[in-house]
């Protein structure tokens, strides 16, 4: 089992932290930093939407290379797409030679699409909730574990610089964990694939189109297999998957244990074991790396045709008239 840190000298970052973007991560980290008594300069492109509502929120806000002249560590939350490019262009060209740089998310130097000189720093802090619950937590006093990882230690005391931004970011009264970044990479990835994103939605749909196709109406079958899910993820969050049990009819406790595993049977664990295999051989980063090559076109076709199931028409219909009473 892994430690869990509990603090993190924040007066480590007494110099000044370049924030790169300012979207879900970005306004968090930015917004708490400040907050905890560190120098935060926000970097964005010209012209950017996010420019004003920066300033806005009371952050000084610069472009990118002004941003990263004279900092002492550079976060980068930009979309991991856009990284590399943004690194290449604007950031290396800028960086002091002693500066750090953090990512909160292992892909880019995992998979060597941004490889830093080995006079800096490389250091993840990856918040485990999305940016808008890490900023919110943090004004209800309250903070988002983190994951820590260093890629490389050039000062001697990278670990403690992580340590010291998470700490920022209100990490510490939740909990920090050391990874590392092929770790954090490889298990982010997997997660996504298999359960949170992928996983789910085909159980889902799977679902949803069994009932439909047996004849039962959509909008009951959206509440059976979509809308009653946030309900029982809610008591698995809380407590655990016993809880959720507890919590639940002995009816649906049963058919939880007896039929659960022939649903979720040991093809679908070989097929997972397949997903993990593609990701540790880097497959799948090739994979989406030619895929933003080509400008990402699958991945928009997809999206379309997602949008149109009848699922997606059914629940906007039923989420309008829940959210009008
Ligand atoms: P985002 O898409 O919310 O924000 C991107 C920001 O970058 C915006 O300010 C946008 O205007 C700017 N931007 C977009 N393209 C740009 C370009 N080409 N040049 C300059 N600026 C550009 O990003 P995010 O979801 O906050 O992700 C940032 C990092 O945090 C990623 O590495 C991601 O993996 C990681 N992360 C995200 C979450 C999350 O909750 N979203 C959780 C953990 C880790
Ligand atoms: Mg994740």
């Amino acid at each position: 089992m892994a430690d869990i840190i509990t603090s993190g000298d924040v007066g480590l970052l007494s110099g000044k932290v370049a924030v790169i973007g300012y979207g879900s991560q970005g306004h968090a980290h930015a917004l708490n930093l400040q907050e905890s008594g560190v120098t935060v300069e926000v970097g964005l492109r010209e012209g950017s939407n996010s420019w004003s509502e920066a300033e806005a929120a009371g952050l000084s806000v610069k472009t990118i290379p002004e941003a990263v002249k004279g900092a002492q560590l550079i976060s980068m939350l930009l979309p991991d797409q856009h990284q590399p490019q943004v690194y290449d262009e604007a950031i290396a060209p800028n960086l002091e030679p002693d500066a750090a740089l953090l990512f909160a998310h292992g892909f880019n130097i995992h998979y060597e699409r941004i490889s830093p000189p080995a006079a800096h720093d490389v250091i993840m802090v990856a918040p485990k909730g999305p940016g808008h619950i890490v900023r919110r937590l943090y004004t209800e006093g309250k903070g988002t574990p983190a994951l820590i990882a260093v890629a490389q230690d050039a000062s001697g005391r990278a670990r403690d610089l992580a340590l010291a931004y998470a700490a920022g970011l209100g990490a510490a009264k939740a909990g920090i964990l050391e990874t590392t970044f092929k770790e954090e990479t490889e298990t982010d990835l997997f997660g996504e694939q298999t359960v949170l994103c992928g996983g789910v939605t085909e159980l889902i749909k799977a679902g949803f189109d069994t009932l439909v196709d047996a004849g039962y109406q959509p909008e009951i079958a959206y509440f059976e297999v979509l809308h009653e899910l946030k309900l029982i993820v809610d008591l698995i969050y809380d407590g655990g998957l016993s809880y959720m049990r507890y919590s639940i009819s002995d009816t649906a406790e049963f058919g939880d244990y007896s039929r659960g595993n022939v649903v979720i049977d040991d093809h679908v664990r070989q097929n997972m074991k397949r997903v993990l295999d593609a990701i540790q051989s880097g497959q799948f980063a090739n994979e989406w790396i030619a895929e933003m090559d080509e400008g990402e076109a699958n991945l928009k076709r997809r999206r379309a045709t997602e949008s149109d199931l009848k699922i997606e028409q059914v629940g906007e219909k039923l989420r309008a008239l829940m959210q009008s009473t």
